[in-house]
């Protein structure tokens, strides 16, 4: 098997693995009982709220832990008044957006934040603006420092003219911790979050980021755990698990920059027949192509046959058949976007996949095209 979609899900790292497996037995405990065994649980538990939240500059106090990256979305967005999105965002962004008087902030034709958009769209009452690091159709990734310094200029200049309406930064940094190095003091962000899911740590466990000034109302009421922002006794194995993702994803972060950043010169230079979509400002690991006049999805079922695993997009839009809004936003057409192809290298492969990969895809294609002659 070729895995080429680490975007839709990488398996856990059998490091993780290991480091979560007492967890689930021998040290069970809940972390809120008063004896000692439950005690070191609850110690553990804080360490590796502290690994994960060192690894961006923040304390373990900052972070909210929650089941995946949407509930911390949804954490972060919910409730609040006004509120602009990317119009590349992620679901679970644009679908709580939207129920807040959200607005789409515009993206350029290479995928990156049109800025003046942004700046003529923040009003004197907005209160969120939401840009994800990476976006995980296209790899790209946002000029965030950029963008907070403009909102910084916002916020004095609303200070000055007596606007009492805060303004807050949120960046959706799921697919950006493999191979960037975060940190929110120097993206200057309000909120962020991190998904385990994509760093070969376990689904359903995410963190939000949220600086110690900003006042987030719960989407759940119960015990109280997570500063009573998250209620629920503590995923203890989910959250040492991601600790140890995240030390190991800081441990490779430059190794596997450069792996990546040569396999796609390679996979591109050997690949026929397509228009690259994500030329510019993309994560090394990303790649789109579009074959025109070709179904993509009938691509990755005849891929699939050989055995090679690649996504038309998002994995979640995908399966139900939806057109990218991704894609179109950045101005594809309809033609276009029908035969757009995602691979996301990761972990799982090696170089001979890689040429094995381009191998296999160019004579699918090649097949494919004749196919079409003869219809
Ligand atoms: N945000 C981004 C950018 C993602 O890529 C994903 C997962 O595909 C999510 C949010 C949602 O993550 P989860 O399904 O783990 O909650």
């Amino acid at each position: 098997m070729i895995y080429l979609d680490h975007a839709a899900a990488t398996p856990v790292n059998p490091k993780v693995l290991k480091a979560m497996e007492p967890y689930f037995s021998h040290d069970f405990f809940n972390p809120s009982a008063a004896y000692l065994p439950a005690k070191k649980v609850a110690s553990d538990y804080e360490a590796a709220k502290a690994t994960i939240a060192h690894a961006i500059g923040a304390k373990a106090s900052d972070l909210i832990i929650t089941a995946g990256a949407t509930e911390a979305n949804n954490l972060a967005l919910t409730n609040m008044a006004n509120v602009l999105y990317l119009e590349t965002e992620h679901d679970s962004v644009r679908n709580v957006a939207t129920r807040y008087g959200g607005e789409p902030i515009e993206v350029l034709k290479n995928g990156v934040i049109d800025l003046r958009d942004l700046k003529s769209k923040i009003t004197d009452n907005i209160e969120l603006v939401s840009v994800s690091l990476v976006n995980n159709e296209l790899g790209t990734i946002q000029p965030l420092t950029e963008i907070s310094e403009l909102i910084r200029e916002i916020k004095l200049d609303r200070l000055r003219r007596g606007i009492k309406q805060k303004l807050l930064l949120h960046s959706d940094a799921s697919q950006a911790l493999n191979l960037l190095d975060i940190n929110v003091a120097r993206l200057g962000v309000d909120l962020l979050t991190l998904n385990a899911a994509k760093i070969y740590g376990p689904k359903g466990v995410g963190a939000l980021y949220v600086s110690h000034d900003v006042k987030l109302l719960p989407l759940t009421y119960g015990g109280g755990q997570e500063k009573g922002l998250r209620s629920g006794t503590e995923n203890v194995p989910g959250v040492i698990g991601f600790a140890k993702a995240v030390e190991l994803a800081k441990e490779h972060l430059n190794g596997n920059r450069k792996k990546y950043a040569t396999w796609r010169k390679h996979l591109l230079s050997e690949l026929q027949g397509y228009e690259l979509v994500n030329k510019k400002h993309s994560l090394d690991n990303f790649i789109v192509l579009c074959y025109n006049g070709i179904d993509a999805e009938r691509l990755v079922f005849l891929l699939e046959e050989k055995q090679i695993y690649v996504s038309t997009g998002a994995a979640c839009a995908a399966s139900k058949g939806q057109k990218s809004h991704v894609l179109s936003a950045i101005g594809l057409t309809d033609e276009q976007i029908a035969g757009s192809l995602r691979l996301t290298f990761g972990e799982t492969n090696d170089e001979n996949q890689i040429h094995e990969a381009a191998k296999i895809i160019n004579a699918v294609v090649a097949s494919e095209k004749e196919r079409l002659k003869d219809v």
